[in-house]
């Protein structure tokens, strides 16, 4: 387990960041403006292009949330930085980069590599 002065530091960022992704996502939950003039066809569907897109940007960051979140809870229960896969611990440098993750170097490598077989 990481000392307290340093869990408290992780808290702090993570914290931190979500209520910054809270905010991002609120952002991009706003319904892009659909007028009544449907004339324009094809700048509807460039619209509706852009909902896709800011809706995919909005599960991206929903998903980093949750992470975050269960992230914070883990703090809670004295389980924070513990690898999701393998219950090693996960170095202090990686949750420097990204406080909010769930893998150890090694598990995320071998996900990684997983990926890039497909
Ligand atoms: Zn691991």
């Amino acid at each position: 387990m990481f000392p307290v002065n340093i869990l408290n530091y992780f808290k702090l960022i993570l914290e931190k960041t979500r209520s910054l992704l809270k905010e991002q996502i609120k952002r991009l939950n706003i319904m892009p403006d659909r007028g009544i003039d449907r004339a324009a066809m094809e700048e509807e569907a460039d619209q509706e292009e852009e909902f896709v897109n800011q809706q995919s940007a909005a599960h991206t960051l929903k998903e980093r949330l949750a992470d975050i979140d269960s992230s914070l809870v883990n703090i809670k229960k004295g389980k924070y930085g513990i690898c999701s896969k393998c219950g090693k611990q996960i170095s202090a440098k990686i949750l420097k980069i990204a406080p909010e993750s769930k893998l150890c170097q090694d598990c995320k490598k071998k996900a990684r590599e997983k990926t890039n077989n497909r």
